[in-house]
């Protein structure tokens, strides 16, 4: 009788204890991604089995288990993502997005016959503002389709560029390209200089946009050209985009016209420091390496496009130990020819295991850093993207593991990298707000896109006929 009154007594109590917890501490929010295998990223390597992830407006405001969550949070809408794995986005850092419609035009070539017969006709002929809409909406559908989230631009009408992400609700870093010849929006590096200067003014301070500078590369601009566009980043306090050491020509060319490196040359200048994203990066000594180092310079490294044009094998395994903010990129279409992320991270691993005959160099987690947190330090973006934390922004994806191939599954990360495409990417949420759930297109109208960019196709076709 006792023994009963006691478990009564104590009954009651829970009851009393566990009811206003379960009620007050439950906290409204706007999103809750469930019963998933979350894969953070955060700098423990946290891997919760059954986890969930808590989201309030743009931001992400817990990670942990699906019960824990259960408990604390009820979401507004819920997204139970059974059976799949959840990941920060990808971070694409070297892309040239309207490219897109040059996708396959011509393959197969050594690099300047391929631009001066292909790529820069076509160019001169039908780079317009309309043009980089179109093709920065088909970009935008293919990006959100294989689950990045944050892309990394250099090209023409960045403004429009801009618009076209925005309102698809993906997060770019946007760099308004200056260079030397007069191109489709500048017939001057002084006039592209202060479309630049007008682009930022217009796009500082968005969610979504980061508005950049980028100088084409050391050996299409001269000195002052590369100092006023590093000083125009500087002074506003955006990054600077460029591409660096892709080819042997480039070296050559620098060590013809300045006695050093491509990278010896813009230290000379000044011009490196934190805020620069260099591309490619191929053509590096080690010392080089430290160097990069210690001016805080982030780099991109883009394997399947260096693979393509035959550009040579970037020394990844050494910027990897020198701890060098090193993300991944597809590059633009024409030189790859796609933009999926999953083929670069895997790419990229697969490359410098045989480069350098180690199968150890470049891990499945290491490839995956790249193609997120790594990625976001390269942008200087890591407090804000490239791992699920609370307080960051509300970025990730829901990747497939239920078909024959993603089966069985022993470790997440391996799969993530060894086996997954962008095809299994079943839903993209950017800034908190879902842009693809289950395939479904909510931001874009993709019929519509691929109309546009065939449309667009049959002038690229003319131009270089
Ligand atoms: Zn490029």
């Amino acid at each position: 009788m006792r023994i009963r009154m006691f478990l009564v007594v104590a009954a009651l109590c829970t009851a009393i204890v566990a009811l206003p917890r379960a009620q007050a501490g439950q906290r409204r929010v706007s999103l809750v991604v469930t019963n998933a295998t979350v894969v953070t990223m955060d700098a423990a390597g946290r891997i919760l089995q059954n986890g969930a992830v808590a989201i309030d407006g743009s931001d992400i405001v817990a990670v942990e288990t699906a019960a824990a969550i259960g408990r604390q949070f009820r979401g507004s809408q819920t997204i139970d993502a059974g059976g799949q794995i959840v990941l920060p986005g990808l971070i694409n850092t070297h892309t040239h997005a309207p490219m897109v419609l040059y996708r396959g035009l011509a393959d197969d070539l050594a690099l300047m016959e391929w631009l001066d017969k292909y790529i820069f006709p076509a160019e001169a002929k039908t780079v317009s503002p309309a043009f980089v809409r179109a093709g920065t909406r088909l970009a935008a559908l293919e990006m959100i389709q294989s689950g990045t989230t944050t892309y990394t631009d250099m090209y023409y009408f960045e403004e429009e560029i801009a618009k076209e992400t925005r309102a698809a609700g993906m997060r770019a870093v946007l760099g308004q390209t200056i260079i030397q010849f007069p191109v489709a929006d500048a017939r001057t590096p002084q006039e592209a200089l202060s479309r630049a200067e007008s682009f930022i003014t217009a796009f500082k301070g968005d969610p979504l946009i980061t508005p950049a500078v980028a100088p084409h590369a050391m050996y299409t601009l001269d000195a002052a050209t590369l100092r006023a566009a590093r000083e125009l980043s500087t002074r506003h306090g955006v990054p600077t985009l460029i591409h660096l050491a892709e080819t042997r020509d480039e070296v050559k060319t620098s060590q013809d016209q300045h006695r050093m490196s491509p990278v010896a040359y813009l230290d000379s200048l000044g011009f490196l420091g934190p805020g620069v994203l260099a591309a490619h990066g191929v053509w590096v000594s080690e010392q080089e390496i430290a160097l990069l180092k210690s001016r805080g310079v982030g780099v991109s490294h883009n394997p399947e496009s260096n693979m393509k044009l035959a550009s040579g094998t970037a020394p990844v395994p050494g910027y990897l130990r020198a701890d060098v903010a090193l993300g991944l990129g597809t590059d633009g279409a024409a030189s790859n020819n796609d933009l999926d992320m999953f083929e670069a991270m895997r790419t990229a691993s697969l490359l410098h295991k045989l480069q350098t005959g180690d199968p150890r160099v470049v891990s499945a987690r290491e490839a995956l850093e790249m193609g997120t947190i790594r990625g976001a330090r390269a942008l200087g973006m890591q407090t804000q993207i490239g791992s699920l934390e609370a307080g960051k922004r509300a970025d990730l994806i829901v990747v497939s593991m239920r078909g024959a191939r993603q089966t069985p599954l022993y470790e997440p990360m391996s799969h993530l990298v060894y086996v997954a495409r962008g095809d299994d990417v079943r839903t993209t949420i950017v800034h908190g707000k879902v842009l693809m759930r289950d395939r479904k297109m909510l931001t874009i109208d993709e019929g519509a896109v691929l109309r546009d960019a065939r449309a667009w196709a049959d002038k690229v076709r003319a131009a270089v006929r």
